[in-house]
């Protein structure tokens, strides 16, 4: 489950360039603000609902702007992010109070009700009809009481709306984040059928469902022709892609002949999922898929392993991460892991330690245990004390830090390939090598490298960026 999440400045000055060409629209010309938390599959999410409202003739403002509709896309991972989604909402109708405030994602599919009851809530939306917001609004816009549209999730392969005709028609999205003009995430799979003791995301998001190929082939084209050089296939458990005799090797294969494109990134991808043929792709220089492999092991005790009905063993894990390192040259491998499963021990935590110590695993995310209710993990009594999950997690991102500087200092005076993206506020550069090294550029920009790949020289590691000079 890819559970990191990464947030930007909203900023999109030029959103209203593009909304110039809907002026003749039948719509009325609403503002719309969007706020996503959580993962990257919510972020994606809320590219496609934006692409959705301007191709209706809404213009979207940054986040800090007074609108007339805020869209929220909420996480529901640990209690922490129920607090925070509460907390925003609450923030955004004391700075709108006259704002439809329409929430969706995984809060609003669980708990619908306490979603409806915040102050300001006009519209709840599951994460079912999430693309669908839009249609919704316009009912519920002088609607007094907050309309819920909560359904069971079902398993039918999906789309993404707008995509298709966004393509046929030539329109290009100026995208919300800056990054994303470079590298974009495309959503080929929702859900996850493996249950997972501790994991609410199969209620929340429901069964696994894969996306019809053809959207996707779409949205990958239209994609690359909004000037997107790197696309990161995402969803819940993409490995369990399959529609028919389709795989995600075949989406790969479709995207490593798409002209343009010059990266595919997986996300993340269960163990027991992967095929080995992804390594001999990444193995490839001439391949499109880059060498990074993000594998969740969330411990490495196999009794916790087994509570927490994991599909593999400690060392059937150690064994993947073994063959990927040595099948790919300077690959880069990161995982997730939790800290204090209910009744995690000493010795058990340790035996996660060592494992991670023992490894190659360049990073990793480090995610303390919380109780979600309907999960059978909820009702597991032997709680571990959270100042204990903090210590222990504090351990293992002290790990995690050593082992990513110990990582880059492999490639002290090697050139690597940066995409490099636009430039902060500052006008400083930075980007990513193809096995995830995040470089900054050592000396002033003086010319233009947004959005080009070029060969750069690692000079020095700092903290958990490297420098890096072109050329
Ligand atoms: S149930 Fe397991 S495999 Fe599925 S999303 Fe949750 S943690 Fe990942």
């Amino acid at each position: 489950m890819p559970l990191h999440s990464e947030t930007d400045s909203l900023a999109d000055p030029l959103s209203l360039d593009l909304n110039e060409q809907f002026k003749d629209s039948d719509f009325p010309k609403k503002r719309v603000s969007f706020h996503t938390l959580g993962c990257r599959l919510n972020q994606s999410e809320t590219d496609g609902l934006i692409r959705s409202f301007k191709q209706s003739g809404y213009t979207v403002v940054p986040e800090t702007e007074i609108t007339d509709v805020c869209v929220v896309n909420t996480c529901t991972v640990t209690e922490h992010s129920d607090a925070k989604n509460r907390q925003l909402i609450r923030r955004l109708h004391r700075q709108n109070p006259d704002a439809v405030i329409a929430v969706t994602g995984c809060y609003a599919q669980m708990d619908p009700n306490a979603v409806a009851g915040i102050e300001g809530v006009r519209l709840v939306i599951g994460n079912q009809e999430k693309m669908q917001i839009k249609d919704f609004l316009e009912q519920q816009a002088n609607g007094s009481t907050p309309l819920i549209v909560q359904t069971k999730i079902n398993k039918k392969p999906f789309t993404v709306p707008g995509v298709s005709s966004a393509e046929k028609s030539g329109q290009k999205l100026k995208r919300l984040f800056e990054y994303q003009n470079t590298r974009a995430m495309l959503k080929i799979q929702d859900g996850c059928d493996f249950m997972c003791s501790f994991c609410i995301i199969p209620f929340a998001r429901g069964r696994s469902r894969c996306r019809d190929f053809t959207n996707l082939q779409d949205e990958a084209r239209l994609l690359v022709s909004e000037g997107v050089r790197e696309i990161v296939i995402t969803g819940v458990n993409v490995g369990t892609y399959k529609l028919g005799k389709r795989t995600i090797l075949e989406i790969i294969d479709y995207l490593n002949t798409l002209p343009g494109l010059s990266r595919i990134r997986i996300s993340s991808i269960e163990p027991t999922t992967v095929p080995d043929m992804l390594f001999q792709y990444m193995a490839d220089p001439q391949h499109k898929l880059v060498p990074f492999f993000h594998l969740p092991l969330q411990s490495g005790c196999d009794a916790v392993l087994h509570k927490m009905r994991r599909r593999y063993t400690s060392g059937e894990y150690a064994d993947e991460v073994w063959r990927a390192f040595e099948a790919v040259p300077d690959l880069c491998i990161g995982t997730d892991v939790m800290v204090g499963f209910p009744d995690e021990s000493e010795t058990e935590f340790g035996c996660t330690k060592n494992l991670l110590e023992k490894l190659p695993i360049a990073y990793f995310h480090v995610f303390p245990f919380s109780a979600r209710k309907g999960t059978p993990a909820f009702v597991m009594k032997e709680h571990v004390l959270s100042s204990v999950k903090q210590q222990r997690g504090e351990v293992l991102r002290q790990l995690s830090n050593q082992k990513r500087h110990d990582f880059h200092k492999r490639f002290i005076g090697k050139i690597r390939n940066v995409l490099w993206e636009s430039p902060n506020a500052e006008g400083n550069f930075s980007g990513y090598t193809d096995n995830f090294i995040r470089v900054i550029l050592n000396e002033g920009g003086c010319f233009d490298l947004q959005n080009q790949i070029l060969p750069t020289h690692l000079v020095t590691h700092q903290g958990q960026v490297m420098s890096g000079v072109v050329g």
